[in-house]
């Protein structure tokens, strides 16, 4: 007879609340070995016991048959003496600290809990609350580690027998379900219910729905005038809003839709994605606002089923606030704020634990490119390379994000928003306590920006704590370095709107050699004055202004402008791409404004349409001049838009594919706001492939700003263990 022996393991990572020890246990049990399985805070532990060879078909299953919705980043063996353990048991969470555990995200209904949902024989037949393992509010509802439902806003809920069996039974699909919940003893809605609002919203009424992480804001986006008041309620002009749509085949109906966007639309983040329109009327025009392209989400939650199925109509979706604010998500918060834009109220009696915002992604290079990080995704870790120092990064002031570090894990926080009102900063500071509190974390070190003026600067520097700013360029490459594991040197490219460069100036069209942490500014955009500094940034004109005064001389422009240029008041110089597309848009006449960040961009972007060439202009070592000139003389040659605004961002991937070449390097990360744009971006990654290159773009953060406090924590870190 064999020698029985003990095998621990231990997992690292999202491994809590997505089935895991059902799944151990019924391998354990299969495999006819003794032993135990448990929650720790540090993630799953487990320990097994049998005859060696069993243990080790245990052990390769395990890794193979982990449940869909696990994220395990670590995993540690050790084989030890057996104990003579008589049976396999789950026990009790254990509690000791550091909690080290990840929190999962929120995931989207699954398969199954959708054909419970509309099953008229199941129990849960129309309960909006409906989840299991595989699926439901993670994130939004957990309070404490480990993940277990004292620990949850569930806690108030009593389970009824029923579901109190299915959270015991291993072999149920609720087994451990924390928000495991049934019409009977579970949340439910509260005040109008699902039907009245599908009324409300098809009579072009605005509601409030209280969704997975805070306050959606509905309107019917077949009624201009719904859309309309909305946008007038809201304060907002032409920032482009989401949609949910009911299924896959109302978003075919008017959207291209590729299997890869599919897929996006269907996953467990359930993300809206941004599709091409595909011409099909319907959807009022002022939805989609100064955009060309639609933002489109599918529903996320039982609730958002049942609604949408209800009302049978493409919805609005867009966070409850007013303009830039951050979302609401508690009962009497949201009442207030949003009393005077909603007509009426959808909410139900489960709390949120911290607010979350849908997210938003696009398609590039066929894999997901994140826009804004936050439901679906937050809080997963970034794994680096390297261990990094307790630090606690504060990201910058647009889009902000706030990220902390342990060792070789990076949690960054849900998207917070633009740290311009009091409000957005507040939730900020709040989002701050919350990650150090969830995670048991105490920084050594806080990460910032170099900008004096940001919010999230001022922070750090009132703190009390040790504090490393960071170059906000040299954050954004680092970022996208640390994500893809860059090892040796490489060529960063980091182009954006605005962000304070070492000299003082506007940067944004920087190229950095980077090695081992050790930035060298090796080529820029050549510097041009803002006109009105943040005018500059809503108005192309101004820049334009700028252009043309140094092309065609001062006399060209407007008199007020020229004083400006000439005494340098108000005018800050920068090396900013994003402003560089902002004055091409505008002399081509493609787009003037920027009342939303990157609007002016993103037109151009999509002014290139089906147009395929290779033609460019001339961009010497990134002197804008000459391609100035050149779209002066394609507009006196009547050149449509479409071919000016292919060539020049053809301009633009000749440069970065010259600098690479004569940079010496093999590796290319590209970041900043700027990389959002698809066409760009593949075809700047063709080209250098093309050449042998390895080009890094972003994929766990996004490219804009949502994503430096990944690149703070990464170099200031480094910098302490330097
Ligand atoms: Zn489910
Ligand atoms: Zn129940
Ligand atoms: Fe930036």
């Amino acid at each position: 007879m064999t020698q029985k022996q003990r095998l621990r393991i231990q997992l690292s990572g999202a491994v809590q609340g997505v089935g895991f020890r059902p799944r151990v246990y019924r391998l354990a049990t299969e495999l006819d070995l003794k032993g135990w399985v448990l929650n720790s805070t540090a993630g799953l532990a487990l320990e097994v016991e049998g005859p060696p060879a069993k243990l080790e078909e245990f052990a390769t299953r395990l890794e193979r048959e982990q449940p869909a919705a696990a994220v395990v980043l670590g995993r540690r063996r050790l084989r030890l003496a057996a104990v003579g353990y008589t049976q396999f048991q789950i026990r009790p969470s254990s509690g000791t600290r550091p909690k080290t555990a990840a929190i999962l995200p929120d995931l989207a209904t699954c398969a199954e809990c959708r054909r419970e949902l509309l099953d008229p024989t199941d129990r849960r037949f129309g309960y909006a609350f409906t989840n299991c393992t595989n699926c439901g509010p993670r994130y939004t509802i957990v309070e404490d580690l480990p993940y277990d439902r004292p620990n949850t806003t569930l806690r108030g809920f009593a389970m009824c027998p029923e579901c109190l069996s299915e959270y015991t039974d291993p072999r149920n699909r609720r087994f451990h379900a924390q928000p495991n919940a049934c019409p009977r003893c579970g949340p439910c809605i509260e005040s109008a219910g699902i039907e009245s609002a599908a009324r409300a919203l098809r009579e072009g009424r605005i509601v409030a729905l209280k969704g997975m992480g805070g306050f959606q804001l509905l309107a019917d986006a077949t009624q201009i005038e719904a859309v309309a008041r909305l946008r007038e309620r809201k304060a907002r002009e032409q920032k482009p809003f989401g949609m949910m749509m009911r299924d896959i085949e109302t978003v075919r109906r008017f959207c291209h839709v590729s299997p890869a966007d599919q897929e996006l639309l269907e996953s467990r983040a359930a993300p809206i994605v941004l599709l091409k329109p595909n011409g099909t009327p319907g959807i009022a025009p002022n939805v989609a606002g100064g955009s060309p392209y639609y933002g489109v989400m599918l529903p996320c939650s039982p609730l958002h089923h049942l609604l949408l199925r209800e009302c049978g109509l493409p919805l609005v979706a867009t966070s409850g606030n007013r303009s830039d604010e951050t979302i609401a998500f508690e009962d009497q918060e949201a009442r207030e704020r949003l009393g005077g834009i909603a007509d009426g109220f959808l909410t139900h009696n489960r709390p949120i634990a911290r607010p979350c915002d849908d997210s938003v992604v696009r398609l590039t290079r066929g894999r997901e490119t994140i826009l804004r990080r936050a439901r679906g995704y937050a809080p997963l870790p970034v794994r680096v390379t390297k261990s990094l120092p307790a630090v606690l990064a504060v990201g910058g002031h647009l889009k902000n994000t706030v990220a902390i570090a342990r060792g070789t894990e990076v949690y960054l926080s849900q998207h917070i928003g633009d740290l311009e009102a009091i409000e957005a900063r507040q939730a900020f500071e709040r989002a701050i306590a919350d990650l150090c509190r969830l995670y048991d974390f105490t920084p050594e070190l806080v990460a910032c920006d170099l900008h004096p003026d940001y919010a999230s600067t001022q922070w750090a520097q009132r703190c009390g704590m040790p504090v490393i700013r960071v170059q906000h360029h040299q954050a954004h490459v680092a970022a996208c370095a640390a994500e893809n594991g860059v090892e040796g040197p490489y060529l960063g490219v980091a182009w954006d709107g605005s962000g304070y460069g070492t000299d003082g100036t506007v940067w944004g069209g920087e190229f950095f050699l980077v090695e081992q942490n050790r930035f060298e500014r090796v080529a820029h955009l050549r510097p041009f004055r803002l006109i009105g500094s943040q005018a500059a940034v809503r108005e192309g004109c101004r820049v334009a202004a700028a252009f043309l005064g140094e092309v065609l001389g001062a006399a060209e422009i407007e008199p007020a402008w020229r004083r400006m240029l000439e005494r340098g008041i108000h005018s800050p110089w920068t090396t900013s791409v994003g402003r560089l597309f902002d004055g091409v848009a505008s002399i081509a006449g493609v787009a003037q404004r920027n009342c939303f960040e990157g609007q002016a961009a993103m037109a151009l972007e999509w002014a290139i349409g089906p147009v395929v060439t290779d033609e460019t202009y001339p961009l010497p070592d990134g002197d804008w001049e000459p391609l100035i000139r050149e779209v002066l003389a394609d507009l006196r040659n009547r050149a449509p838009a479409a071919l000016i605004a292919a060539r020049f961002h053809n301009a633009l991937v000749d440069w970065i594919v010259s600098v690479a070449e004569h940079s010496g390097v093999r590796q290319v990360a590209l970041s900043g706001g700027v990389f959002q744009n698809r066409y760009l971006v593949e075809r700047a990654a063709a080209r250098l492939e093309a050449r042998g290159l390895t080009v890094y773009t972003h994929r766990q953060v996004p490219p804009n700003d949502g994503g430096i406090a990944l690149g703070q924590a990464v170099l200031a870190g480094a910098s302490l263990c330097a």
